[in-house]
């Protein structure tokens, strides 16, 4: 099946009553026969329940992973892998990870034992460089956030696979819509369903994707199970239902992220534009390589630092100041300001969020905040 149809179909199930639309399942708990055996799949909520098993029997199959596991927030999805590792492992992490996951990192992790090398992912000799005899995962997010670096997914995989470690991509800003990290030698896709998989701006949650039902799948479950990461019975099946248009929003998110990034080219106010799908940009030969579109994601620098960017933040009409990201509507931010002191991102970076409405109604709106 084409990916078009998978998001349509994939783990739909026929309905005991008929409906058409799946149900919600919002119990707790659940009843076991005279032999105390369980009558279905699941008897307590932290575990599993019918609506979160039928959100993941969803979500495996658009990365072409064989498992999926859904959680509370892309958060809770990412911090569940590396609570899965055994102790004292080093992780090697993008310098432009998401930021709260280096928090994590900086704040927990480092405490806990684990050790972390951030690199340049950018150029794969880093990664390289960087990997040690107790490295059990390296972990990659392209296009990043929020400098939009590029990731070379199969060079990275191709050098972890060697030094034995297992490899997690988050797919958040791409979507399997635009990037399959499994079919590129990935081992776990990541995401934050809060984002394009909602589509919405209006649920939470993260997901953990495998590419084989094996002792990581099982260490993850393991430790979500224990430590309680588990979405709601609603959370669940709100991001099931925005699964449903993923294809088709991220054909629009795409077109519109285009359309509004050349349209900015060579606007006196900005010092540059980060989208992977301009030609000038240092990451397009690669993106070209691994992605089917370039997404609704992009930052521009203007000139004058931040100052001149709080300014244009201030003059937008059409756009929304808030962060977040993957909604049908458009959303501006200043991203340093969002990230808070200890944020290394650059002051006059202006993070957009290009949603669904005319481009050329997003182009109108920037343009006159650019002029002021
Ligand atoms: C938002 C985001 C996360 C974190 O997800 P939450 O659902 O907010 O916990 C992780 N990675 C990326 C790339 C994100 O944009």
């Amino acid at each position: 099946m084409r990916f078009e149809t998978k998001v349509v179909h994939a783990g739909l199930r026929t309905d005991p009553a008929g409906a058409v639309a799946p149900p919600i399942h919002l119990s707790t708990t659940f009843e076991r026969d005279p032999a105390s055996e369980p009558i279905g799949a699941d008897t307590y909520i932290r575990e599993s329940n019918p609506t979160q098993t039928q959100l993941e029997d969803a979500l495996a199959p658009l990365e072409g992973g064989e498992a999926a596991l859904a959680f509370a927030s892309g958060m809770a999805a990412g911090v569940t892998a590396i609570q899965s590792l055994p102790p004292g492992s080093h992780v090697i992490l993008p310098d432009d990870a998401y930021y709260t996951y280096r928090t994590a990192f900086d704040d927990f992790f480092s405490r806990w034992g684990f050790e972390a090398s951030v690199t340049d992912m950018a150029d794969p000799a880093n990664v390289r460089a960087a990997l040690r005899p107790k490295t059990k995962l390296i972990w990659m997010e392209t296009p990043s956030n929020p400098l939009l670096k590029i990731v070379d997914i199969a060079a990275i995989c191709a050098l972890a696979r060697k030094a034995g470690a297992t490899t997690m991509l988050d797919n958040t800003w791409a979507t399997p819509a635009l990037q399959r990290p499994l079919d590129l030698g990935a081992d776990i896709a990541l995401h934050s369903t809060t984002k394009y998989f909602g589509g919405h701006s209006d649920v939470m949650g993260g997901a953990l994707i495998f590419k084989k039902k094996d002792s990581v799948y099982e260490a993850c479950r393991h430790t979500r199970h224990v430590m309680g990461s588990v979405p709601s019975p609603f959370n669940s099946w709100l991001v099931m239902r925005g699964i449903r248009t993923l294809a088709c929003r991220m054909r629009a998110h795409s077109d519109n992220g285009m359309a509004v990034a050349a349209g900015l080219e060579g606007n006196p106010a900005l010092s540059q534009i980060h989208y992977p799908g301009l030609k000038s940009d240092p990451g397009y030969a690669v993106a070209k390589k691994q992605m089917s579109g370039f997404g609704g994601m992009m930052s521009i620098r203007v000139k004058g630092g931040r100052d001149a960017a709080m300014k244009v933040v201030s003059r937008v009409k059409l756009f929304t100041r808030a962060t977040s990201l993957g909604g049908t509507e458009s959303l501006i931010e200043h991203r340093a300001s969002s990230e808070g002191p200890s944020s290394k991102t650059p002051q006059d970076l202006l993070r957009l969020s290009i949603g669904l409405e005319h481009p050329d109604d997003l182009l109108a709106d920037l343009k006159q905040a650019l002029a002021g």
